[in-house]
Parts: structure tokens; C-alpha cells; sequence
């Protein structure tokens, strides 16, 4: 990755944003807080999502069930930007969970409103588990609809902390967050 000194790319591919990963732990770190906030639900994830510029600059933020009890934090913080908004080519968007790619309460999923808003790069801390979906595609429909999805399972353990209630009542004390790492969600913690 050497430096890029070309100005106005002639291409019409997707920009991205020159985020560090400095940016992106922070960003992602605001996210968690984010899923934290959210109204707890026996049948659905708690999740955080912030929109963020290419200059940086935060565009938006939003939660699972923010205001409205089906709405996804994704949906939530695009919901708030007008569809044509500044910025939203280059933008990248801090998710703590995959992107749903199903979903029963909403003609569109979050990977769908993701692609439509010229958003470039997904951030995510960790996919989906096979719980209220059998596989989320989150991932890889982005990917081909050309966008950059990063993965942060530095994160991974931390995103799912809301949802610990959702492994215990359906999954044997585990969310099984990719096919090679499994995050161990303590049954109870000291309060
Ligand atoms: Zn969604």
C-alpha cells in the first residue's frame, strides 16, 4: 500500500475512505457504546452504527430500536441523512454487526439501504450468527456490489456483550461469530 498522490479518479467505482485503523477502533469503540443503548429485545440484536465522512467527519449515528421497535442501527443512522446527503460517496459505515441481509419487518435490508446510499466501506465487528437467520450474506452481498467490508474481531467479544442474553436463551453459551473464532458470552457476570 504505497501512497496514492492521483486527485479526482476518472473511474466510477466506489471511493473509499482513507480512515486508519486508529480511526476505525474508535469509530468502532463509539458503536459498541451505540449497541449499549439499545432497548433490549429477546428477538432481535442489539446493534450500533455510525456514519463517518471520508474528511472524518461524523455524518450520523443510530441504534437498534431507536425509535421505533423494529428499526436496525443501520437503518436508523441512514434514515436520519437525506438520500442525496454530501459525503455519503467516500463514507464509511462502523457497524457492530454484519449488516442483515433478511429481514421480515422491512421491504429492504440494511445491506440493500447500504448499497443504495453510495456508502463505500463497511465496518463490522463481527457476523452475524445463525440465530434468527440461517445465513446472513451481509458481507459478501456488499462485496459485490463493490464496497470494501472490514472485519475488526479485536471487537468482536465487545459488540456482542448486548446481546449475551440471546446466546444464553439460544445457543449453548456461544455466538459463533466466524467460522474459526467463537467468543465465549459468560452465562452471568458480577453485578
Ligand atoms: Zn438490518
Amino acid at each position: 500500500m504505497g501512497d496514492n498522490d492521483e486527485h479526482g479518479p476518472s473511474h466510477p467505482s466506489r471511493q473509499e475512505a482513507p480512515m486508519t485503523s486508529q480511526d476505525d477502533e474508535r469509530l468502532m469503540s463509539l458503536a459498541v457504546g451505540l449497541a449499549w443503548l439499545c432497548p433490549p429485545s429477546d428477538a432481535a440484536y442489539s446493534v450500533g452504527a455510525v456514519i463517518v465522512a471520508a474528511d472524518g467527519t461524523e455524518l450520523s449515528r443510530g441504534f437498534s430500536r431507536e425509535n421505533d421497535p423494529h428499526v436496525h442501527a443501520e437503518e436508523s443512522a441512514l434514515r436520519k441523512l437525506a438520500a442525496d446527503a454530501p459525503g455519503l460517496a467516500g463514507a464509511t459505515m462502523y457497524s457492530t454487526l454484519e449488516p442483515c441481509s433478511q429481514r421480515k419487518s422491512r421491504p429492504r435490508t440494511c445491506t440493500q439501504l447500504i448499497i443504495a446510499s453510495g456508502i463505500g466501506r463497511v465496518v463490522i465487528a463481527y457476523r452475524e450468527p445463525s440465530l434468527f437467520v440461517a445465513y446472513c450474506q451481509g458481507v459478501e452481498l456488499l462485496e459485490q456490489a463493490g464496497l470494501t467490508v472490514t472485519e475488526l474481531p479485536g471487537f468482536a467479544a465487545r459488540a456482542a456483550g448486548p446481546n449475551r442474553h440471546l446466546a444464553a436463551g439460544g445457543l449453548p453459551g456461544a455466538i459463533l461469530v466466524t467460522s474459526y473464532m467463537i467468543v465465549l458470552l459468560p452465562c452471568a457476570t458480577g453485578r
